[in-house]
């Protein structure tokens, strides 16, 4: 594919991508021999990438994975466990760890913060290094995030989409720079950080420099860039998206259709299209008829910055899938997940591989476990015995084939694990049992999947550090080592 020059060009594809909504998440595996051929095939991509797209999975380990391959084969109407997801195809992969400073399971701050800029921090920290301290303002632990780097030394555009806020912690991790990820507005900052000259998350995104600020964010979260005045939760009396769409060729923009009139327009655009976090792809039909699905976002996203002429870095991130394991909640978390495979399946399908670095991966896994169960079985329902009635465990209970570590499925104290009689496991609703009862499922601890194709993607391979993802995109666009 031909990257348009002009930015009229890329306007006229922008509406027809945009108007274009569905597409597949992906297709059945290559048979083992096709598999071989292509990988004896396959030479690393050594010259300098155009663009950078990296995609973040929020809280989608390994486990996750699997079970969202066979679940999407599986309302495809064909075999899940063959099945591929978008980026089961791309050719390049391999594990990546994942604490922080201090601890052994990192959050989304932290895991986000270290792919963004190369440095390990804190848990909650996010654009700030190793010597961080919690909730300490000290703008001197501040690093800069390699959006910022590839917009004010190569002059690239950046972008950022989530289905969180936007200045939640990993779409805040590649502009923002705080050492309390819940800074989110100036009603979030406690005063003694305001006094040492710290900034919230909404204002560092809208008053960043010119030659570091974003050219285009879209997600939720429009509660923490307005004043409480207009229903938000701003303290300071300022309206953010009004300071955005004050600057020349930009525009804020809150639904489906404004965001396709941006978009052909060639604007800078802020689109946030809910108060705080997008709903669940479960919930749409009823809830959000005007919010654009993560898919429709991408292809915004990638229509309008197609059109810069150095070319862009790009963070797409799917929240839901760890907002919703939290919760308990599997048939959601994997669907936002599915929803996250079509995303990356646009990104590769409106891009081109000799210019283009993408990169999937996640901050943190979660603890999904897939017990068992047979390979036609819904992979949301119960493992079968040889009659096919629920093969009850040795406490005389239905088994499901995806269960959590830790979550709100957990069982209360003095009682065993609840029967399942009469409970539609596979129902958006139902929450999945957990070994251990927490009111929040905890994340896990174990190395989570990355893939590659494009520029430098063959640099994605074994056992990786997090902080080491933000060197192969670096190196991609040839940025030095150290910022000038
Ligand atoms: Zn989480």
């Amino acid at each position: 594919m031909t990257v348009p020059n002009s930015r009229r060009a890329a306007t006229a594809f922008g509406v027809a991508c945009v108007a274009a909504l569905s597409l597949v998440a992906s297709a059945a595996a290559a048979t083992p021999e096709a598999a071989l051929d292509d990988a004896l095939a396959r030479s690393p991509i050594t010259n300098p990438a155009r663009n950078v797209i990296l995609f973040i999975g929020d809280g989608m380990g390994v486990s996750t994975v699997t079970a969202t391959r066979i679940l999407a084969g599986q309302r495809a109407g064909v075999d899940g466990a063959s099945y591929d997801l978008a980026f089961d195809q791309m050719p390049y992969g391999g594990l990546v760890r994942t604490y922080s400073t201090d601890a052994l399971v990192t959050d989304s701050a932290n895991g986000a913060s270290a792919i963004t800029t190369g440095h390990r921090t804190i848990n909650g920290g996010i654009g700030v290094d190793g010597g961080a301290r919690r909730g300490v303002c000290d703008p001197s632990r501040n690093v800069p995030t390699f959006a910022q780097r590839a917009k004010r030394e190569l002059g690239k555009a950046v972008g950022v989409v989530s289905t969180a806020a936007v200045t939640d912690a990993s779409p805040a991790a590649f502009f923002a720079h705080v050492p309390d990820r819940n800074w989110q507005s100036d009603a979030d900052l406690p005063p003694a950080a305001r006094e040492a000259g710290c900034v919230d998350i909404a204002a560092q995104l809208i008053g960043a420099p010119e030659d570091q600020r974003p050219d285009l964010v879209l997600g939720g979260g429009l509660s923490f860039f307005r004043p409480a005045t207009a229903g938000g939760r701003r303290q300071d009396g300022q309206d953010l998206t009004a300071a955005w769409a004050a600057r020349p060729g930009s525009v804020f923009v809150s639904d489906r259709d404004g965001l396709a009139a941006a978009v052909a327009a060639g604007q800078d655009v802020l689109g946030l299209f809910a108060d705080v976090h997008i709903p669940h792809e479960l919930n749409r039909p009823t809830t959000a008829p005007q919010i654009p699905t993560l898919e429709e976002m991408t292809r915004a996203a990638i229509a309008r910055l197609a059109a810069e002429p150095q070319g862009y870095v790009l963070l797409i991130e799917a929240a839901h899938i760890d907002k919703a394991h939290h919760a308990g909640l599997i048939n959601a978390a994997l669907t936002e997940a599915i929803e996250f495979s079509k995303a990356v399946a646009v990104a590769r399908e409106m891009t081109d591989p000799a210019d283009t670095l993408i990169l999937v991966t996640a901050d943190h896994s979660h603890g999904l476990v897939l017990n068992g169960g047979g390979r036609g079985d819904d992979v949301l329902g119960l493992i079968k015995g040889p009659t096919g009635a629920p093969r009850l465990a040795a406490d005389g209970r239905p088994l499901p084939i995806l269960t959590y570590a830790t979550g709100p499925g957990g069982p209360r104290d003095g009682e065993g694990r609840p029967s399942l009689e009469g409970v539609d496991v596979t129902a958006p609703d139902h929450v999945r049992q957990a070994g251990v009862l927490s009111p929040s499922a905890a994340h896990a601890g174990e190395d989570v999947p990355a893939y590659a194709q494009g520029p430098g993607a063959y640099l994605v391979t074994g056992s990786m550090d997090q902080p080491y993802l933000f060197q192969v995109m670096r190196h991609a666009l040839r940025l030095p080592a150290k910022a000038p």
